[in-house]
Formats: structure tokens, C-alpha cells, sequence
């Protein structure tokens, strides 16, 4: 059994935090030449004869050997010239595919080729396994599938595979971008961890010590390999891919992405969705969160030097908040009336619990620390490296804690007084 596995199976059910943590996967497989085996390990998962594999020309090309190794099942193609971006019109045909009959889904590739598997298998109830190509985001294990519809991406409730198998062959030797933006999509949990945590502290949201914990080894795991992230190396790409697991496991385990999100996340997915209706192709995922990671970073670092605030309430134009959000407006006023996520904080409980804050800021590594860690993993570092104008980004850091009933530290700047820009 799979190390991750084995940790997988160790903390599911009841825990002290009140839930019981659950997930779909059944089985796990990361080793060389693990395409050879995907037949195997789908019969022994009880997958039906029928399969639908669905790839792109790359992935598919990626992952070698694999329809030799199904030669026991009798396989339908879905093959998809190039995806980068998952929308509902794949979904729908993958959905069409697999609708009133026995068969498994098998989905080779990464984020944008699993995303609509992992939507369709879920509504139409099969049997899916993912075989990832690349180490390159966070979702293989995640329960959500963010999909674009009319424009605008959405994360939907999808679920968790019952089967994933990485080759580590075939990780190590995917593009390094792609694996310096899974590094990027990891370090990222940083930012995640302590908005979570201040989160249970100022609204009683919901904490995990022990998924917290699954994550931030996870990261802290992988931090210490970041050198050699980018070379053709199987033991580390492996280990990427296993991180990446974790955290997704994590998020299925909350049945929320707080685990493997948080402030950067949300600043990325509004970037895109401007993008979208742009008509510009996003940059991989993890090379813009990576980037707003460490903006955020330097911004918490800054907070965390100051000894004693004075907050107030927060005072929002929400005028100005619908202008820039567009068509999206009506979404946003859902998220935030009739109920606020900082209703019940009090400027007061801010300035009690600044030292509390402080402290949880300064439990995970430095902004300096993490940009050299992504230095020496290929990653991009700065706004201009992703090719983002800065005021468009500096305006979706501003306005993205809008967008999510979730409280992040980023959106607490208005009450304490200080925002991001400041940092600089
Ligand atoms: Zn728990
Ligand atoms: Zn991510």
C-alpha cells in the first residue's frame, strides 16, 4: 500500500474536531512504470469492462503504454485536441458518454482533462480513476471540480476519485513549468493555513488540527526538495505528486478547499475569470497563485511586525466593489447580504486577538524564505513574471476577499487600516 494511502486511511473517520472525515479513494499508486499496471489496478477496484478514457493528444501521448495495458477492457475514446481550459460544454460530453450505462471513466492529464471527468463521473454516479501526467495543481484528489460556465469559473461539488495513479517516470519527465507551477500551488497553502486559523479564531469556523497538519507537512515535505523540482528527477517528482495528493485528500476530508486555499487563491480566480472574459488563455494555475502567495506573505509579514493596532468596523463602497466586479455584482451582493462574514467581529476582538494573529502569522515560513524556496523550484516570483498588469493586480487583491463567504485575513485590511500595497 502507498505510504499516502496508508496516512489517507489513518485519519479517516470520527476525529476530535467533530467530523467525521471521509473520501472516495479506494486505492493509490505511485511508482515507476505504473502505466503498465493501470489494467490491474482498475480490475482489482471493481472498475466494469467498459471504459471510457479520456485525455488530450499530450497526455494521451504522455502516458505510453497505457492502452496496452487495458487490454482486458473494452475502451471508448475521448481524446481532446489541446484543453487548458475546462468548461461545461466537456462536461456535458462526458456526461453524454457515460449516461444510463455500465462503464468506468478513465482520466489521463491533469487539472483541465480531470476536472470535467470528475463533474460528470460524480452526476452520473461511475467508477472514475485519474491518472495524472503532471504534477502541476493541487486537485487530483480534491472533491471539487472548478469548471467554466458562460464565462465565468465555478467550483462545483464533484468528488474524489476511487482510483489515482501517477508514473513517476512520466511526472518527472512533464515540462518543469509544470511542475514549478504544482510547487507554486503548493506553497501557497502557507497563505491557506493561517487564514484558516484565524478564521476559527474570529468566527469559530470550523478547525482540523490534523488536516492542518496533513497539509502543512505536506508543503513543508516538498519545500525542502525545491532544488530539484525542476530536473528530470522520479523520486521528487513522486513526492510532488504525493503532496499534492495530501492536500487534495485534505480538502475532501472538510469537504472545503480552506485546507489547500485561502487569500491567494480567490485573487487568482478572479485574475482568471477577468482573463475569461478577455478571451486570454490563464496562465497555469500555480504560477499566478504562487505570485499572489508571496505578495500576500510580504503583506502578513508587515502585519505581523506591528506591535498594537487600533481596527474599527468595516466601512465598504459597495458601489465600488459592484463597478469592478461587473457582471458578476449580483453574485457578490449574495455572497455578502444579508449576511457579512465580519458581522460578529468587533474591531475590539481584532485588537484582543492581535497577538494571537501575530503568532499564527508567524508559524509558517517567511516571505523571504518561501521566494528563495521558489527561486530554486523554477517558479515565477513577481507580477511582471506572469505577465499581469500590476494595477489589475493590485486591484483583484483588493477587492477578491469580496468574493468568498470566508473570512481571510487579507479581507480584515479595511478594519485594521493597512492593505497590501502597503507592504511595498
Ligand atoms: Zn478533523
Ligand atoms: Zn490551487
Amino acid at each position: 500500500m502507498s505510504n499516502v494511502l496508508e496516512l489517507i486511511n489513518s485519519l479517516k473517520g470520527p476525529c476530535s474536531c467533530g467530523m467525521c472525515h471521509d473520501t472516495a479513494i479506494k486505492d493509490i499508486v505511485i511508482e515507476s512504470g505504473a502505466v503498465n499496471t493501470v489494467g490491474e489496478v482498475l480490475k482489482r477496484n471493481g472498475f466494469p469492462k467498459k471504459l471510457l478514457l479520456v485525455a488530450d493528444k499530450d497526455t494521451l501521448k504522455a502516458a505510453d503504454g497505457i492502452v496496452e495495458s487495458l487490454k482486458d477492457f473494452d475502451i471508448e475514446y475521448k481524446i481532446y485536441d489541446t484543453l487548458r481550459v475546462a468548461t461545461m460544454k466537456e462536461v456535458n460530453e462526458v456526461e453524454d458518454l457515460i449516461k444510463d450505462r455500465e462503464i468506468g471513466v478513465l482520466s489521463v492529464g491533469t487539472g483541465s482533462i480531470n476536472d470535467p471527468c470528475r463533474l460528470a463521473a460524480a452526476r452520473q454516479d461511475k467508477l472514475l480513476c485519474i491518472f495524472g501526467t503532471a504534477p502541476s495543481m493541487d486537485g487530483f484528489a480534491s472533491y471539487g471540480a472548478p469548471i467554466v460556465d458562460k464565462g465565468f469559473k465555478f467550483s462545483y461539488s464533484a468528488k474524489s476519485p476511487e482510483v489515482i495513479i501517477g508514473d513517476t517516470k512520466i511526472l518527472a519527465s512533464s515540462p518543469s513549468d509544470l511542475k514549478s507551477a504544482g510547487f507554486g500551488d503548493m506553497i501557497a497553502k502557507y497563505v491557506g493555513l493561517v487564514d484558516w486559523k484565524i478564521s476559527s479564531l474570529l468566527t469559530g469556523e470550523l478547525y482540523c488540527e490534523k488536516v492542518a497538519k496533513l497539509t502543512r507537512d505536506a508543503v513543508d515535505e516538498l519545500v525542502e526538495l525545491a532544488d530539484k523540482v525542476t530536473v528530470n528527477d522520479e523520486k521528487t517528482a513522486g513526492k510532488i505528486f504525493e503532496a499534492l495528493l495530501k492536500t487534495g485528500v485534505g480538502m475532501s476530508f472538510m469537504q472545503n478547499s480552506r485546507p489547500a486555499s485561502g487569500a491567494e487563491h480567490i485573487v487568482c480566480h478572479i485574475l482568471e475569470c477577468k482573463e475569461l472574459v478577455d478571451g486570454i488563455i490563464p496562465n497555469y494555475h500555480g504560477h499566478d497563485v504562487g505570485v499572489s502567495t508571496l505578495n500576500l506573505l510580504k503583506y502578513y509579514a508587515k502585519l505581523a511586525s506591528i506591535e498594537k493596532i487600533s481596527a474599527k468596523y468595516e466601512n465598504v463602497d459597495w458601489d465600488d466593489v459592484y463597478a469592478f466586479y461587473g457582471d458578476l455584482a449580483d453574485d457578490i451582493k449574495a455572497v455578502n447580504f444579508p449576511e457579512n462574514i465580519v458581522d460578529g467581529i468587533t474591531p475590539e476582538s481584532i485588537e484582543e486577538n492581535w497577538d494571537n494573529i501575530r503568532k499564527i502569522i508567524r508559524e509558517v515560513p517567511s516571505y523571504e524564505e518561501c521566494k528563495e524556496a521558489m527561486r530554486k523550484a523554477g517558479c515565477r516570483l513577481t507580477v511582471d513574471d506572469i505577465g499581469k498588469d500590476r494595477k489589475l493586480f493590485n486591484d483583484c487583491t483588493r477587492y477578491s476577499p469580496f468574493m468568498r463567504k470566508r473570512l481571510t485575513l487579507l479581507r480584515l485590511s479595511g478594519m485594521i487600516g493597512i492593505y497590501p500595497e502597503d507592504a511595498d
